[in-house]
């Protein structure tokens, strides 16, 4: 889960960048905040470094894999 306390700092966007699932260590297309698909988890990660890998964190269901999907864009790509 990504926390913020001041809703005005954030913009709703529509693109379809947000609905990317990510396979761990990919590189990072838009710096930001991703989320793990399959426990909520949130990491933040920059511009063309890699996503954090497949044993970044464990799942309580080993057979729950780790993916990452974008929650907030920073407003520069990198
Ligand atoms: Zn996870």
């Amino acid at each position: 889960m990504a926390y913020y306390k001041y809703a005005n700092f954030l913009s709703q966007q529509q693109g379809t960048e947000f609905d990317v699932i990510h396979p761990p260590a990919t590189a990072t297309p838009f710096s930001g905040i991703y989320r793990c698909t399959g426990c909520g988890l949130s990491v933040t990660s920059v511009y063309e470094h890699h996503l954090p890998p497949q044993n970044h964190h464990q799942h309580a269901n080993y057979l729950v894999p780790i993916r990452w999907q974008l929650t907030v864009k920073s407003h520069y790509r990198q």
